[in-house]
């Protein structure tokens, strides 16, 4: 198997002026470059070619967004209304809407993802998302509560709420999904009223400087949303430590997401973290095999592997367990390997050279673990960091490829024979994580009593990892802190202060 890379499809006019603009930090409403000039250069996954350079800022460039975020934070954007913001908020879903092909081709060409999946996460969970917290910006207040505090009469007292803004934000985000992340954490700040700077991941910024351009378009204030571009160690740290932050909103691993807690102590700020997960698929031999398939497929192999929700995990009965790893195998080898940009590309290539040697590593550990090798196995040759789709059968609990997060597309599958419900779900919970799972079962009993015994923060039944900006998201155990999407994901960006009056 190789990758077709001989037929590389060209970006629109568009997506190549952006590319060859200069790209800076935004900062206070303007474009500037990094204090001491550095800057990154963008690399195609596809291709290992250079598509563009941005200015590359440290811990004297996140100062200086800091700042504008707190001095924007007390001026004009506090003064206007929320329906104001509502409106603004749904601007920029109509500006991004506007601008769909090319935040499709610029997140194509710096992750890797085919083109439909971009075009897809960005409208679910991109401009959907933006519509979703546009409304909730206009539904956000506080309680009247009837107390009687030190023994007064019930009417002499009245305690009512109000939600603020929790301040400014400090937004550090991954590769995988690169537009949507941004989004995930803009949408609820900008609802409740807060400001934010964002570093995001260094190997993939483009999508977020054009929303920086979007907000500026559709007249977002100067230095409510400020982008400072740099790598994790630098302008991160800086960011997750700097005392003029309030709140810093951070998915990616769950190492990092430990560095960022302690960096955050400093000055108490309030913290909430999307981490890994390795999440565990269970079929019961009374599931619709055919929708089974597919399910399991897209679940494992969706963005390369390279998502946080993959289910990475397939538990299947005994008694489907040869035509459940054969249907997902068939797919996994008819996949069709290229660049995004490609128009039959369903998988594209991983992001980075070192991330294909880290995937690489862990498929060695797999085929000498005694696991047996279903489908895949190797890297494909390059340019680009291509690998193919891989499946280990018969693994355990006790194999490295079972236990850890792999982010790349290595599918694990175990078998189950009549156990208890109870053991199953002690094998799906017998990692750290605890982000996601699916149960695939005709029988409305055992769905239930499955989801109820997985430690995840959302277990679907008969699909995998629906999205949707209503449903709320966010791990347990090392997945995370909090969550992110409906209504609940509004709230780590607000503050309550009640107020008593006594008559
Ligand atoms: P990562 O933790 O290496 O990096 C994430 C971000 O943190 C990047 O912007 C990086 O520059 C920054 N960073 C790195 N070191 C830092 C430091 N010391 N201080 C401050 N910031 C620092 O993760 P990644 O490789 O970009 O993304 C993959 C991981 O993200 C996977 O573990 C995946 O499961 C997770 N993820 C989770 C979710 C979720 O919603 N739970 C979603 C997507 C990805």
């Amino acid at each position: 198997m190789s990758a077709a890379r001989e037929d590389i499809v060209t970006p629109g006019t568009e997506t190549r002026n952006f590319l060859a603009e200069k790209h800076r930090l935004l900062i206070g409403g303007e474009w500037v470059d990094a204090a001491d000039g550095a800057t990154i250069e963008i690399e195609d996954p596809a291709t290992e070619s250079v598509i563009a350079e941005v200015a590359c800022g440290g811990a004297a460039d996140i100062d200086r967004a800091v700042a504008a975020a707190r001095k924007a934070l007390k001026g004009e954007w506090s003064k206007i209304t929320s329906h104001e913001r509502s409106r603004l908020i749904w601007k920029l879903a109509d500006a991004l809407e506007a601008n769909l092909n090319l935040a499709t081709e610029l997140e194509v060409l710096d992750n890797g993802m085919p083109r439909p999946i971009a075009m897809y996460s960005i409208v679910a969970a991109g401009i959907n998302h933006l519509r979703y917290y546009a409304g909730w910006a206009t539904k956000i207040h506080g309680q009247t509560i009837p107390v009687s505090p030190g023994g007064t009469q019930r009417g002499d007292t009245l305690t009512y709420t109000q939600r603020e803004p929790v301040g400014v934000v400090g937004a550090i985000t991954p590769w995988n999904a690169p537009l949507p992340m941004v989004i995930l954490k803009l949408a609820p700040a900008l609802a409740a009223g807060c400001t934010m700077v964002l570093k995001p991941a260094e190997m993939t910024p483009l999508t977020a400087l054009l929303i920086g351009r979007l907000t500026k378009e559709v007249g977002i204030p100067d230095g409510v949303f400020n982008i400072v571009v740099g790598y994790g160690a630098d302008a991160g740290a800086a960011l997750a430590e700097h005392d003029g932050v309030d709140k810093i909103a951070f998915t990616g691993s769950t190492a990092v997401g430990k560095i960022i807690l302690k960096a955050a102590a400093g000055n108490l700020k309030k913290v909430t973290l999307e981490l890994g997960g390795k999440s565990p698929v269970v079929v019961f031999p009374d599931a619709d095999i055919e929708r089974v398939i597919p399910g399991a497929a897209r679940g494992a192999f969706f963005l390369q592997g390279q998502n946080c929700m993959a289910g990475t995990r397939l538990f299947a009965h005994e008694d489907v367990y040869d035509q459940v790893v054969d249907g997902v195998a068939a797919m996994a080898r008819a996949f069709k390997i290229g660049p995004g940009l490609q128009p039959d590309s369903d998988l594209g290539p991983l992001i980075s050279a070192a991330q294909r040697k880290t995937v690489m590593g862990f498929i060695d550990a797999g085929k000498s673990s005694g696991a047996e090798l279903v489908c895949g196995g190797a890297a494909i040759d390059g340019p680009g960091h291509f690998i193919q789709p891989t499946i280990f059968g018969r693994t355990n609990m006790s194999m490295r490829i079972a236990k850890e997060e792999i982010f790349g597309p290595v599918l694990c599958v175990q078998a189950f024979g009549d156990s208890d419900l109870d053991a199953i779900a002690e094998q799906c919970n017998s990692t750290v994580y605890g982000l996601s799972g699916s149960v695939w079962t005709r029988d409305i009993s055992v769905a239930h009593r499955m989801v109820n015994m997985i430690d995840s923060g959302q277990v679907s039944i008969n699909c995998h990892a629906a999205v949707d900006p209503a449903i709320p998201f966010g791990g347990n155990r090392q997945s995370g802190w909090g969550r992110e999407f409906g209504q609940e994901g509004l709230e780590p960006y607000l503050k309550t202060k009640a107020t008593t009056v006594m008559f």
